[in-house]
């Protein structure tokens, strides 16, 4: 087991029996862990290899590694898309970390009616920037092979609409449910609030292999096991959480015609960030054989 664990960035530079860490990886090494030569260190790159070897050169700018060996992870499948709607305030942060860990594939932020306020320009830009910095720290902290994709955050209607349009539409016929069943009465559920238009897992995944499923209190959601169960074997899952303010019965429906099944996530209101990790966990329980 080697003692320290640095990422890869592109910055860095690999030959044939040894690499040579950027400035900042280089740093955190020396300075901060104090690593010296002769230890051992695991080298991620982000992308399924782990480069295995000892400190040649502590230098506090150009730590250089002689390679001993090199792993490369399988990709896991499904890979899982976390469709996430940016909450107010540091919350964001604490969903990527948890993402990483649990190995979401892809990340892809999306404004909502009442999540965060839209930001644009060069706000956005150094959010992101830090946003992918907290998935490499996560990566680096857990030895995960696959830093997941952080998408570029857009408003939810335009990745519905880019979806939609890429012929993701699944929003199959109200009978289609199994045994023809509908939602059940508003009265039944203590929220009370309209569901949307029911669909089923078989048919959500009609799409390329892909089950899309949105997290959801409104009424007729059904319990997420249930869910992956009748979906059986996909290629991909894709996930959407709502904000701390919830997506708006607008988005429920706009989430439902794209072919997003609700799905209940235990008997209790979770914050933004435990649903995010709840749903990404029982995802890769279910839906993963290693
Ligand atoms: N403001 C809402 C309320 O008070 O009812 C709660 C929103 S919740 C904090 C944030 C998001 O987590 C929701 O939009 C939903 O996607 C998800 N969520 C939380 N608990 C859930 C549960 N038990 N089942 C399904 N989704 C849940």
């Amino acid at each position: 087991m080697p003692r320290y664990r640095s990422f890869l960035f592109p910055e860095a530079s690999v030959g044939a029996e040894s690499l040579t860490l950027d400035a900042r990886e280089s740093h955190h090494l020396v300075r901060v862990l104090r690593a010296k030569v002769g230890e051992t260190v695991a080298v991620l790159d982000g992308a399924g290899a782990c480069y295995l070897g000892r400190i040649a050169e502590a230098n506090g700018k150009a730590v250089r590694v002689d390679v001993d060996s090199v792993e490369r992870a399988p990709l896991q499948k499904p890979q899982v898309t976390l469709l996430q709607s940016i909450p107010k305030g540091k919350t964001m942060d604490i969903i990527l970390r948890m993402a990483t860990e649990i190995g979401a594939a892809r990340v892809q932020p999306v404004f909502t009616d009442q999540g965060e306020m839209l930001i644009k320009g060069e706000r956005l830009l150094s959010k992101v920037a830090k946003w992918r910095l907290t998935m490499i720290e996560s990566c680096k902290q857990c030895g995960v092979s696959y830093l997941p994709e952080l998408a570029a955050p857009l408003a939810l209607s335009d990745w519905l609409a880019a979806h939609l349009s890429a012929g993701g539409r699944v929003s199959p016929p109200a009978a289609a449910f199994p045994g023809g069943r509908v939602s059940p009465p508003a009265a039944a559920f203590p929220r009370g609030r309209v569901s949307p238009p029911a669909a089923d897992a078989a048919s959500a995944t009609g799409c390329a292999g892909i089950l899309r499923v949105v997290a959801s209190l409104e009424a007729g959601s059904r319990p997420l096991r249930e869910v992956l169960e009748a979906a059986g074997a996909v290629d991909e899952v894709v996930v959407a959480v709502g904000p701390e303010g919830d997506f708006t019965p607008a988005e429920y429906v706009a989430l439902s015609e794209a072919g997003f099944l609700p799905v209940r996530l235990g008997a209790n209101v979770l914050r933004a960030e435990t649903a995010a990790a709840y749903i990404l966990s029982v995802v890769d329980q279910c839906s993963r054989k290693a």
